[in-house]
């Protein structure tokens, strides 16, 4: 797993916060999408970084969750305890992108790629 630094920190502990209450759940215009439902949403979104800074584990359905991400920030306001999932989500698809999380081949394919001319 990626090295841990500051950030890391700031994120695992804001999104520690969340209660699963899915307050937020109402507000996000991805959640009826896609084939994994609750994964498109910012309590799946939440669920499925947890899981990976915790356990270091991250599934094909993590990944189509945190890439389908709006980043609008419209959960943040419905939710109690403000957590921006936005943020987290962009600080994951980052640490993905840029492979600083290991994860095994066939999960990692499914990581979008950012080609440089
Ligand atoms: S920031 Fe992402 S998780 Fe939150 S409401 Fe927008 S699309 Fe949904
Ligand atoms: S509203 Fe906040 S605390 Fe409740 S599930 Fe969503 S992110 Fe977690």
């Amino acid at each position: 797993m990626v090295s841990k630094d500051d950030t890391w920190e700031r994120i695992y502990r804001e999104l520690a916060k969340c209660a699963y209450c899915g307050f937020c759940e109402y507000a996000c215009p991805t959640i009826k999408y896609g084939d994994f439902r609750r994964q498109y949403g910012p309590r799946g979104r939440v669920n499925a970084i947890l899981f990976a800074m915790r356990q270091g584990i991250i599934t094909i359905e993590s990944i189509h969750s945190i890439f389908t991400c709006l980043e609008c920030g419209a959960c943040t306001l419905h939710c109690p305890a403000k957590i921006d999932v936005a943020k987290a989500v962009r600080y994951f698809r980052a640490l993905l992108i840029s492979g600083r999380v290991e994860i095994p081949e066939k999960i990692a394919k499914h990581v979008p790629s950012i080609k440089r001319r």
